[in-house]
C-alpha cells in the first residue's frame, strides 16, 4: 500500500491551485471544462504572458472599471465586495454602517441571510462569505444587496454593489469506480432521494448568528489530492464537476472542525458515506465526507479544531481520504481560498 505523505502545511498546494485559477479566468461565453492537455497549454501560455508584458491571452476580458463594481457608498454606510470573482471562488463582503441599525439582511443571486451586526464606533459592521457554484453559475455581473433597518424605526436603506463572475477553464479527470456508485441500482434511489433532501435542507440554513472566523483550520493535515471544480468522467461518462477538496487521510485519522459551528446533519449516506455538516452561521456550511466514524451529534455546538470523527473510505470513495466541502448560501464553492484569507475576527 502506498505510504501517505503527511505535510506540515498544505498551504503551498492551495496557493499553487489558486494561482492556477487566477491565470485561467476566461472571457464569456466560455466552456468551463477542458481536456488536461489544453489546460497545460493554457498554463504555459499564462506563464509566458506573465513573463512578457506584450503578450496576452486571446479573448481575455478587460478589467472592470473600478467605479462600475465592487463598492457602494452612501451617507448611511458602505458595502465593499471584490470587483471580480471566479465562478466557484468564495469571497468576503463587508458592510459598514454609519449609524446604529436594528437589522440588516443580505441578498445574493436570489438567496438571503440576516447579517450579524457588530457595534463599531457610532455605527455597526458585518461580513459575509458569498460565491457562485461551478455546477450552474453563468459569467456576468451579479448584485449584492444589503437592506438596513435603522434603530428606532425610520426608512430602510439599501446598499448595492456588483461583482463580475468570471469563468475559469478547468481540467478534467477520469476515474474508474464501482458501477453501483456511478449508476446506483433502482432499489437505492429512494434512499438517495431522501439523503439529497436532508442535505438540501442543511445547506439551506441561514442562521443569523455568525460563528465562523477566517482563515479556516485544515480539517486534516494531508496533501490535496483533488481540487474543486475539476470535471469528472466516471467510468467513461461525463458527470458533475467535483465540488469540494479531497485531502489525503488515513482510516482512523481525526478530522477536525474548520471553524466554530453547530452540527446541522450527520448520517451514513450512499454517496457521502458517514458525514458531518457544520453550520457556521449566515449560510456558511462545511461538509466532511467518507468518515469511518462520526463523533458528534446533530444540534451539538462544536469549536474550531474539535474532532468531528475519523477519516475513512465510506460512500463513493476509491481510497481513504477526506472530502471537504463548503456551501455559501446554498452554493458549493471552493474551500481552498478560505484557508488563505488573512485573519479577521
Ligand atoms: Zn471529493
Amino acid at each position: 500500500m502506498k505510504q501517505r505523505r503527511l505535510i506540515a502545511s498544505p498551504l503551498p498546494y492551495f496557493s499553487a491551485h489558486l494561482s492556477n485559477l487566477k491565470r485561467h479566468r476566461l472571457t464569456r461565453p466560455c466552456s468551463q471544462f477542458s481536456n488536461p492537455m489544453p489546460w497545460l497549454l493554457m498554463l504555459a501560455l499564462a506563464l509566458a504572458a506573465c513573463l512578457s508584458p506584450g503578450l496576452s491571452l486571446a479573448g481575455r476580458r478587460p478589467p472592470v472599471a473600478p467605479a462600475a463594481a465592487g463598492q457602494s457608498k452612501s451617507a448611511g454606510g458602505e458595502l465593499v465586495c471584490p470587483q471580480t470573482a471566479a465562478i466557484g471562488e468564495p469571497f468576503v463582503v463587508r458592510v459598514k454602517l454609519a449609524g446604529p441599525a436594528a437589522q440588516a439582511s443580505l441578498t445574493f443571486m436570489g438567496r438571503s441571510t440576516s447579517l450579524a451586526l457588530r457595534v463599531s464606533g457610532p455605527g455597526a459592521e458585518a461580513v459575509a462569505v458569498l460565491g457562485a457554484d461551478v455546477l450552474d453559475a453563468r459569467p456576468g455581473p451579479q448584485d449584492v444587496v444589503v437592506r438596513v433597518t435603522p434603530l428606532g424605526g425610520g426608512k430602510p436603506r439599501t446598499l448595492k454593489a456588483s461583482v463580475e463572475l468570471l469563468c475559469v477553464k478547468r481540467p478534467v479527470e477520469r476515474l474508474t469506480l464501482d458501477p453501483a456508485m456511478v449508476d446506483p441500482p433502482d432499489a437505492e434511489l429512494p434512499r438517495i432521494g431522501r439523503e439529497r433532501a436532508l442535505a438540501r435542507q442543511a445547506l439551506g440554513r441561514a442562521t443569523p448568528q455568525r460563528l465562523w472566523k477566517l482563515p479556516f483550520s485544515h480539517p486534516v493535515p494531508g496533501e490535496l489530492s483533488s481540487i474543486y471544480g475539476i470535471g469528472r468522467i466516471l467510468n467513461g461518462e461525463p458527470r458533475s464537476p467535483h465540488r469540494g477538496l479531497d485531502l489525503e487521510a488515513d482510516i482512523g485519522q481525526p478530522v477536525i472542525a474548520a471553524a466554530d459551528g453547530v452540527v446541522a446533519l450527520t448520517g451514513g449516506f450512499y454517496y457521502a458515506g458517514n458525514c458531518v455538516y457544520l453550520d457556521h452561521g449566515q449560510g456558511l456550511i462545511t461538509m466532511y465526507f467518507h468518515l469511518s466514524e462520526v463523533r458528534v451529534e446533530t444540534g451539538q455546538r462544536v469549536a474550531r479544531g474539535q474532532v468531528l470523527g475519523m477519516a475513512g473510505d465510506t460512500g463513493r470513495s476509491t481510497r481513504s481520504h477526506l472530502h471537504f466541502g463548503v456551501s455559501a448560501l446554498g452554493r458549493l464553492v471552493d474551500p481552498a481560498p478560505l484557508f488563505l484569507y488573512d485573519a479577521f475576527p
